[in-house]
């Protein structure tokens, strides 16, 4: 759902007011007009071309910044929704998860005085500089935070609960899920970066979701019913509420032979049905898969065979979380005489959860560390880890580049990647990387992807439902109202036709954006306004970080950097020393002498004609639009410009006061030769290592969570 490529914003900008705010996006600007005769120029490109092309510039990052725009910058939005709301109606608000992939899957409900949130995820489908994920906007918290009682938590995935530590600190409730969700709500908490403000406590409450305990919260009562996902201790969350029964289903599929013996409890689900239930809130992932999921333990006999018929050693990259995939390949091992080690801190640390609260086994003897990997005979040894995916610095990623602490890969090896690239992510081409790497090294590769060719498979399963499924669960609930969640608008439009078949007329369904209050009453359903909505977004501490900032990032990282730092001498109004022009992601300096220098007699001609005649914001203004408009000439481009003027009074050379940049320094022993040598990191340097840390952090967290599939 995020575009791989930052032209293609494949979203309408939810805010167009940014780009054409008098005077908000001309950076030095002040809005007036040149006072007097501006910089002459020998320029052939009219000043406003230049402009023009500047703004596009800046009105495309705006644009691609805003896919992901907080409530409080969205203009066009209703600031405060009614606070005061005592008719005795049910509200359900997606907050988030009514878009994209089904993200920041987040959902409301209240009643009168009471309210709770179902799933509270993170989206780590951002695709912006810098940026780890984005987490729901809370604007509309904030008004309705006296009546919060609880988060209730379908699963742990990163997408239904990587919100909470940002969240849950700022609006305190008890967090309620299974025991393997409070497990994994637990681990993200003890692994977030910032510490949680003074006082905070987590509060937890795990329900047994085999034994269909319902639990009062406010006015309502809740239950959770197991289901089959691709994590273990997923489950339907039951809402009974005084206007009638809703129902979350979460992440969901009905695996008739999962394994870990854990089917859907169909029964329970049947029961919940037949009592009667208002509204379905049904997920929608993969409504456009005709048929039926195949069954988990379809792959069980692929991972036979691979392991009775393995020359060498064998490695297998999975989704760090999905731990009932990791038993089974333990099983096998074990099967096969085989040790397994484990790489990946993600799937470490989860594993370490998993087999603390018993969801995993591992017999005695069976487990080794991944340092014995070289001094263990080949055939004995399976190792489990993450990269199916090709994420940069993942365990397999780095096995593959020969980059690996304790594994050198060599011909004998054999590799299987259990999972397909998740779906608009841009990982493919990093697989196929990847799996370059692995056959030069003579590796035996097997993916889902050619298991007809390899003659082994499947590999893999999707944890989510196909059609069938999904018409089954509608069959089973049978609720009056259906509503598609955690979908964007096609999938969830698919998901309202297959309600439709199913017998729910037409009228009784709502496919609703994030934001948009659908109002409940035992006989009706209807919309009812929209509240404040939207995206924050995360960088790799968990701080917050602006929209205006991710503009300036992304402008920096498709057009570049041009900082012109001109030494004058106040008395006698001309240039002290030749101007140094430092650039950065615009153009190779060296290989464009002729412009630099041409752009130096320009800086020469704009100190002599204006300095002394106009105030130095106002010469500050006029030379950014000059240097601008010089290099849209010769390049046809708008990098972001920033002038510096020192000014020196006293005439002598080389007492420059200290310039911002420390590269600032011109050497006035020799004026004509300027380039400079930067020593320390230009800020656009340092944009493009961030980017890059981010980028596998984001990778990294990509391996947790198995997105869609
Ligand atoms: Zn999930």
């Amino acid at each position: 759902m995020q575009p791989n490529n930052n032209n293609k914003p494949n979203r309408p900008p939810r805010n167009n007011q940014g780009p054409k705010k008098p005077g908000g996006q001309r950076g030095g600007g002040r809005g007036q007009k040149p006072q007097g005769q501006a910089i002459t120029t020998s320029l052939t490109t009219s000043r406003g071309q230049a402009v023009r092309a500047q703004r596009r510039s800046q009105a495309d990052a705006q644009r691609i910044a805003n896919q992901y725009v907080a409530a409080a910058d969205s203009g066009d939005k209703p600031a405060r929704a009614n606070v005061i709301d005592d008719s005795p109606r049910l509200k359900i608000i997606g907050l988030g998860g009514m878009d994209g992939g089904g993200s920041k899957n987040m959902i409301l409900v209240e009643y009168m005085n009471d309210a709770v949130i179902l799933d509270c995820g993170n989206d780590l489908g951002v695709d912006l500089p810098g940026i780890n994920y984005g987490i729901a906007d809370t604007a509309y918290l904030e008004q309705i935070q006296p009546k919060l009682r609880a988060y209730i938590i379908t699963h742990g995935h990163l997408d239904h609960i990587g919100g909470l530590p940002h969240i849950v600190p700022k609006f305190p409730a008890p967090i309620y899920g299974s025991k393997f969700t409070i497990g994994r709500v637990e681990e993200i908490f003890e692994n977030f970066g910032l510490p949680m403000p003074d006082g905070f406590e987590l509060k937890t409450v795990t329900m047994n979701e085999n034994t269909h305990e319902r639990l009062k919260i406010g006015e309502f009562f809740v239950e959770l019913v197991r289901v089959t996902h691709s994590i273990p201790g997923s489950t339907v969350i039951a809402l009974d509420t005084p206007v009638g029964r809703i129902i979350n289903t979460g992440d969901f599929r009905f695996d008739p032979n999962p394994l870990d013996h854990e089917r859907s409890d169909i029964e329970r689900l049947t029961e919940l049905g037949n009592e009667g239930v208002l509204a379905l809130l049904s997920e929608s992932t993969t409504t456009e898969r005709p048929g039926r999921t195949p069954s988990e333990s379809t792959i069980e006999q692929s991972f036979k065979d691979i392991m009775d018929n393995a020359p060498g050693r064998i490695f297998v990259g999975l989704f760090s979380t999905n731990m009932n995939r990791v038993q089974m390949i333990i099983n096998a091992a074990v099967h096969h005489n085989k040790k397994v080690a484990m790489d990946g801190r993600s799937m470490v640390s989860t594993l370490e959860m998993a087999v603390r609260h018993g969801f995993v086994r591992i017999p005695k003897g069976t487990f080794v560390p991944i340092a014995s990997a070289s001094t263990m005979k080949d055939t004995d040894l399976v190792v489990v880890c993450t990269g199916s995916q090709g994420e940069p610095s993942s365990a397999l990623q780095r096995m593959s580049n020969g980059e690996h602490r304790h594994v050198k890969l060599k011909e004998q090896d054999t590799v299987i990647l259990s999972s397909t690239p998740i779906p608009y992510s841009g990982n493919d081409s990093k697989i196929r990387t990847m799996v370059d790497e692995l056959l030069k090294k003579g590796v035996h590769v097997f993916r889902h992807e050619t298991r007809e060719v390899d003659g082994i498979g499947p590999l893999h399963v999707s944890g989510h439902a196909s059609r069938d499924e999904y018409a089954d669960m509608i069959n089973l609930i049978k609720p009056k109202f259906f509503i598609p969640i955690y979908g964007d608008f096609t999938a969830k439009r698919y998901h309202v036709d297959i309600a439709v078949e199913q017998g729910i007329p037409r009228a009784n369904t709502l496919n609703v954006g994030n934001g948009q209050v659908i109002s409940l009453t035992p006989d009706k359903m209807e919309l009812a306004g929209e509240v404040p909505f939207g995206t924050i977004l995360v960088d790799q501490t968990g701080a917050l970080v602006s929209n205006v900032v991710v503009k300036d990032r992304v402008l920096l990282s498709e057009e570049g950097l041009v900082a012109v730092v001109l030494t004058i001498d106040k008395k006698a109004g001309s240039l002290l020393t030749s101007p140094d022009i430092i650039s950065r992601g615009f153009i190779y300096m060296r290989d464009n002498e002729e412009i630099m220098n041409g752009l130096r007699i320009e800086l020469k001609r704009a100190v002599q004609q204006r300095f002394k005649r106009v105030d130095l914001d106002r010469f500050k203004v006029e030379l950014k639009e000059h240097i601008t408009h010089y290099l849209f000439e010769h390049t046809q481009r708008s990098p972001i410009v920033i002038p510096v003027v020192n000014i020196v009074s006293g005439g002598g050379g080389g007492s420059a006061k200290q310039a911002p940049n420390p590269n600032a320094n011109a050497n006035p022993a020799n004026p004509g030769q300027t380039q400079p040598q930067p020593k320390e990191k230009t800020p656009e340097e340092l944009a493009a290592e961030q980017q890059k840390r981010f980028q596998e952090m984001r990778a990294r967290l990509l391996t947790q969570d198995p997105r869609v599939d």
